[in-house]
């Protein structure tokens, strides 16, 4: 069985052994040309000066014939010396016209591309030009630095998570991408996308080539979508969504350590003649007003929510039914007594009308007591509104406990 496979590409001992055959063949054919020849030529010819005159034509016809083979031979080399310079002249042409788009394409990359050794600290062998603008390091700060290594530019966990995500891909031979903080020079974060794999390079090492794009305007831009659907777009406040969720938190949480849980369910009274009287805007500046107020009057793990319109609700973990209660008097008396801005320099007097409910007291899941805060809520108005209205004690608390 032959292997063709790894049988190497130049055989340094074939020309000599080439040329050495030439020259073989050669003497060998002169040789046998000389005595062949002289034999027949002298079997031939017997007159002295014939043979003479023969023997100098027949040396003529030996040069000319090996001339002959001599030319065809160098002709037949030196063409395929030609073929093999055009060969080299366009590989060479080739390989400049593709370092020179690595490198534009390198050089334009919104971060850098980089080559490092698999160990600890991510030592860096190679970096692109985009390594300054990305970084705040110049290269030569980076690249086989015994003071700084690629990994001291991220904070502890995210080194630990990172490493653990590229030794694993690493170990299954296969590219990862994975984003992360990255702190600059100059101690700005920034957030950046790296994605690479494990090669063996030219020394024959184990090494990791990839790139690391900067996406903070894409996380920025992320963060911001993100705050959009769990907030109200006028009053900064939690949206429905987003209070109701949390309310289910803090319902699990007061029933796994046993501790109570209020709601404040808030509507404004005869909220409808504020827009009517000064205007919607003015209203809305109203509303945008009493939300800072509320924000500014409760404790900082009180969660507050604008269920729609001039509906507010107000989530108080820990809270028993007199600390609810007592919290709900004094924002109702604290908004009953601070005029509200309509925006024109003008203020106006408002009131509102509170239901209180209280896990467990007056209900077990988030919608009954929402629905007894509700409740509680139309009371308050019934009762001539700017006043509290405790819920009513549950049926489900006595069926269901
Ligand atoms: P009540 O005392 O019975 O609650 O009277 P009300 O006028 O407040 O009645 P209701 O709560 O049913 O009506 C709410 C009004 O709030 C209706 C609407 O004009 C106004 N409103 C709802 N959402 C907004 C808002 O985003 N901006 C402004 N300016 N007004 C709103
Ligand atoms: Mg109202
Ligand atoms: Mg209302």
């Amino acid at each position: 069985m032959t292997r063709t496979h790894d049988r190497p590409i130049f055989n340094r001992s074939l020309p000599a052994r080439r040329a050495f055959w030439a020259a073989f063949i050669y003497l060998v054919a002169g040789f046998a040309w000389i005595a062949f020849s002289d034999r027949v030529v002298e079997a031939w010819f017997e007159d002295a000066a014939t043979l003479s005159r023969v023997q100098t034509w027949k040396g003529f016809f030996f040069i000319l014939v090996t001339g002959l083979v001599l030319f065809t031979a160098l002709l037949r080399q030196l063409h395929k010396d030609r073929a093999l310079l055009a060969l080299q002249h366009g590989q060479r042409q080739a390989l400049r016209s593709r370092e020179r788009q690595l490198t534009v394409l390198m050089d334009n990359l919104p971060g850098m591309a980089y080559r490092r050794l698999r160990d600890d600290q991510w030592s860096l062998l190679f970096v692109s030009d985009g390594c300054v603008e990305l970084t705040g390091y110049e290269p030569s700060e980076l690249i086989a630095s015994r003071r700084l290594g690629y990994s001291d530019l991220v904070d502890a966990a995210t080194r630990e998570r990172v490493g653990r995500i590229i030794s694993e891909a690493l170990t299954a031979d296969q590219p990862f991408s994975v984003e992360y903080a990255l702190i600059r020079k100059d101690k700005r974060e920034i957030w950046v996308w790296e994605r690479g794999r494990g090669v063996i390079d030219d020394h024959g090492e184990a090494v990791v080539e990839g790139v690391v794009l900067d996406i903070s305007e894409r996380k920025k831009l992320e963060s911001e979508l993100a705050e959009l659907a769990t907030r109200d777009s006028l009053t900064g406040l939690l949206n429905r969504r987003e209070l109701s969720r949390l309310l289910d938190e803090e319902l699990e949480r007061a029933k796994r350590y046993q501790r109570s849980l209020a709601i404040l369910w808030i509507d404004f009274d005869h909220f409808k003649d504020v827009n009517d009287t000064y205007g919607h805007a003015a209203g809305d500046s109203v509303l945008k007003a009493v939300s800072k107020l509320f924000l500014d009057s409760v404790r900082s793990v009180d969660l507050v929510g604008r269920f729609g319109g001039e509906e507010f609700v107000i989530v108080l973990p820990e809270m028993d039914v007199n600390e609810a209660h007592e919290t709900a008097e004094r924002l109702r008396t604290l908004v009953s007594s601070v005029p509200q801005p309509l925006g024109d320099g003008s203020s106006v007097r408002l009131t509102i009308s509170v239901g209180v409910a209280v896990f467990p007291n007056h209900g077990l899941t988030a919608a009954q007591l929402r629905a007894a805060a509700d409740r509680a809520m139309y009371r308050a108005k019934d009762r001539g509104r700017n006043c509290v209205s405790m819920a009513h004690l549950s049926p489900h608390v006595h069926n269901d406990a």
